[in-house]
């Protein structure tokens, strides 16, 4: 039978404020040992009571208004219980029913170029708990990451395949990076990922069991897991089966789902109001105030780089990481005065910087070729003072030298001949040399001019302008 996947995502942000969420110990415990950063308030120790960071209810505020949800005017925070060792209260101070922001929505774009909302169900306000590493006959607990403001983001069932939730992801992490309120850096655990999947018959309009798999520690594995669950629920449902209502792990390793616990174990979590808080107002001063503070989003940004003359797979892909963005935007506007023009450059970041990026595992905010050379050495190549494999050459070495396009394309001596009594010579040298090839073109093949345009490149050392050796080649051969 055909099936059409439900999906859901519930995405954990670390967020990235000077201090914790309830208490002033430090954030800044990534290279500090075991249990530094820790105070009675993130021990859970009695009697130590919790105070707001306004930072980080400004920084969901954000959020909300950035995935274009509604900030009510009123929010509170809730107790959910539950035990765990890395959990010292033996509660987590969530949020329940009362979030900061709901009800908004992402665009994505699909594969065939449509674009799709996925809408945010909410986004809210929790503390982050410690951290249990398992030694076998024993545990240790770090309590540096207890107490750190984590917003979490659940979106409606509106995904449908492992290709949109990585879409949905990207778009989102872009989001709070321009934000700049939280890294999203999976690997670091700075952003965690659910994904809620459940499967119906194609055209039904009933939700099926779902089935949520936890602790997703990379894109891949978010796919991955998708993918496979789909599968999974697939054969169960086909053989006439019904799909079981668990919470599932990813095994890396082995690459499927496992197993963590069913839905008679499910916790109650017996939410109430936390009652050492007072209820959060989000004055519609401060909303105001704070939408103001918005930086120019992915979306927009994509949008101006398209008016801007890009396509646009290569503005959503250059919209992707902020410093990224920011890049593009520099080499554009020296671009008017290089004589660059703006489909060249994007083209020649997509293209040749992208893959010096990967090759050398450099990040753009730091590599030695600032944005004004590549539009300078874009305008060589555009106004033919150099040809594009000359300009490949010379990005090389701007990348590896931080040496201006200009001065290597002088001692280099790279600068394209373009002058046709010397081509000519270089021409008429490379006919006399293939007469094989010249015979080829005389009978009909004309695919051998290109073998010859070849040799003359390579007899000028690359210096010569391609299109005027293939008007001389075409000429003299008649
Ligand atoms: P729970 O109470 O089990 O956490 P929720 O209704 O709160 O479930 O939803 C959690 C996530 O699961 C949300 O992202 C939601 O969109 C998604 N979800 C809800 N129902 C389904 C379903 N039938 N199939 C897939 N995802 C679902
Ligand atoms: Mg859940
Ligand atoms: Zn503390």
């Amino acid at each position: 039978m055909d099936y059409e996947a439900i999906i859901g995502m519930e995405v954990h942000a670390q967020l990235k404020t000077a201090s914790k969420m309830f208490c002033g110990c430090d954030a800044n415990y990534a290279a500090a040992p075991p249990n530094t950063h820790v105070c009675p308030v993130c021990l859970g120790l009695p009697g130590a009571l919790p105070v707001m960071n306004r930072v980080a209810i400004e920084y969901v505020l954000m959020a909300g208004l950035a995935l274009n949800c509604a900030i009510p005017e009123e929010a509170k925070f809730d107790r959910k219980n539950y035990p765990y060792p890395d959990l010292v209260k033996g509660y987590q101070i969530s949020q329940y029913d009362m979030p900061l922001s709901r009800d908004g929505w992402i665009e994505i774009r699909l594969e065939d170029g449509t674009a799709k909302r996925i809408r945010i169900r909410r986004a809210h306000l929790e503390e982050d708990t410690g951290k249990s590493t398992h030694m076998g006959a024993y545990s240790l607990v770090d309590y540096n990451r207890s107490g750190m403001p984590l917003m979490e983001v659940v979106t409606e069932p509106d995904i449908r395949s492992g290709a949109e939730a990585w879409a949905y992801l990207t778009k989102l992490r872009a989001i709070l990076r321009y934000l700049g309120i939280a890294s999203g850096n999976m690997e670091e655990g700075a952003m965690r990922c659910e994904v809620n999947i459940s499967l119906r018959p194609a055209g039904s309009a009933a939700f099926g069991t779902k089935v949520e798999v936890k602790n997703l520690n990379s894109f891949r594995s978010v796919r991955q897991s998708i993918d496979y669950e789909i599968k999974r629920q697939a054969a169960i449902l086909d053989a006439g089966g019904q799909v079981e209502q668990v919470t599932m792990g990813w095994d890396e390793n082995a690459g499927r789902t496992v197993v963590q616990r069913s839905k008679e174990e499910a916790n109650d979590y017996r939410y109430f109001p936390e009652p050492d808080l007072p209820v959060v107002r989000a004055r519609r001063a401060w909303v105001d105030e704070l939408r103001a503070r918005l930086p120019e989003l992915p979306d927009a940004r994509q949008e101006r780089l398209i008016a801007a003359g890009l396509r646009p797979y290569d503005a959503q892909v250059l919209t992707e990481e902020r410093e990224v963005a920011e890049y593009v935007d520099a080499a554009l506007s020296a671009g008017q005065a290089a004589g660059a023009d703006a489909r060249s450059i994007s083209n020649w970041i997509m293209g040749e910087l992208f893959r010096l990026l990967k090759e050398s595992g450099q990040d753009i905010a730091t590599i030695q070729v600032a944005p004004g050379e590549l539009a300078a050495l874009v305008g060589l190549v555009n106004r033919g003072a150099i040809n594009a494999a000359a300009g490949k050459q010379v990005l090389e070495e701007m990348f590896a030298t931080g040496r201006p396009a200009a001065a290597i394309v002088e001692a280099r001596g790279l600068a394209q001949i373009s002058d046709s009594s010397e081509l000519e010579r270089i021409v008429e040298e490379a006919i006399a040399a293939n007469p094989k090839a010249v015979q080829d073109y005389r009978e009909g093949k004309k695919a051998a001019v290109g073998f010859l345009t070849g040799q003359v490149m390579r007899a000028s050392r690359g210096k010569a302008n391609p299109q005027v050796v293939s008007e001389l080649l075409r000429a003299k051969l008649g």
